[in-house]
């Protein structure tokens, strides 16, 4: 036995190099205690069998697994979104697309219908169907192992009754009526040059398959370029993400002869991440 203040102290000694908040988090999802349990109560003592849990993820957070896979889940726009080998883990850049399009469709009581192209956690959609409470959504992956994540997790941020799963490439699960006032999509837009580059705790836990977006990262990008417009509604918007540099590129791509109206987004570190594209019909 030992307790939760003597396990948190020998953690920090041997790997003095971990933020404490994340051995708290871990010790949280080894003993089901909350954070305020924890710094409240150190005192308490804790099995063998949670001491060995604990023990195996704080190796492996010192062996470089990111905190959200070994836990299993990660917070986006405030609420938890369980992760799974298919699905990319959320990334707080992404946040930026949720505030675009609260800022662009500021009436929050509409009964907006908004397709999530690429779901994966689902975040995107199932943060935009918490605050649009009238909207329902359409969330499509290719994905069925993603599809099956994005499904719990609408389940457990109570809007799995207005969020329809459809599994394909792209636009192919839609039908030829479907249209949507908001169309999002966080593609992957790594470039396979770059995908060789990236940090190894992306590499070895996010899948290859939401990152890299062809030879040279905009494949995805002239994918949803030819099938957007169908599928808008009159004064409807489609919103993506954008990676590092892309900005020039994908304007080209959706503005062509300015026919477009356009807005951009920056995220916290001032890149532009996030466009808006508006079709003049
Ligand atoms: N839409 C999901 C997210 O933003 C997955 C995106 C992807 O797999 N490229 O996290």
């Amino acid at each position: 036995m030992a307790s939760l203040d003597s396990l948190l102290g020998n953690a920090k000694n041997q790997h003095p190099t971990l933020p404490l908040a994340h051995l708290r988090y871990l010790l949280k999802s080894v003993t089901g205690f909350s954070l305020e349990y924890i710094l409240g109560r150190g005192e308490t003592e804790i099995s063998p069998e949670l001491i060995l849990a604990f023990t195996k993820k704080v190796e492996d957070l010192a062996c470089g697994v990111p905190l959200s896979r070994i836990v299993g889940c990660k917070e986006f726009w405030g609420m938890s979104f369980k992760l799974s080998p298919a699905t990319l883990d959320p990334r707080p850049d992404t946040e930026t697309l949720i505030e675009a399009i609260l800022k662009t469709f500021p009436h929050k009581t509409g009964p907006l219908k908004i397709l999530d192209l690429g779901t994966g956690t689902g975040c995107i959609i199932i943060s935009l169907l918490s605050e649009y409470a009238e909207a329902q959504g359409v969330a499509i992956d290719i994905n069925p192992d993603a599809l099956e994540t994005a499904r719990e997790n609408s389940v457990q941020n109570g809007v799995s009754e207005r969020l329809r799963l459809l599994q394909g490439d792209w636009f192919k699960p839609l039908g030829p009526e479907d249209r949507f006032d908001i169309i999002v999509s966080n593609p992957p837009y790594i470039s396979e040059s770059d995908y060789k580059n990236l940090d190894k705790n992306v590499m070895d836990f996010d899948p290859v398959q939401a990152l890299v977006g062809g030879k040279d990262g905009l494949a995805c990008y002239q994918k949803i370029a030819a099938g957007f417009e169908r599928y808008l509604s009159p004064g409807g918007a489609l919103v993506l993400e954008l990676g590092y540099g892309q900005e020039k590129d994908v304007l080209r791509m959706f503005s062509p002869k300015n026919k477009n109206e356009i807005k951009t987004f920056k995220d916290l570190s001032g890149i532009v991440r996030c466009i808006v594209v508006i079709p003049v019909f």
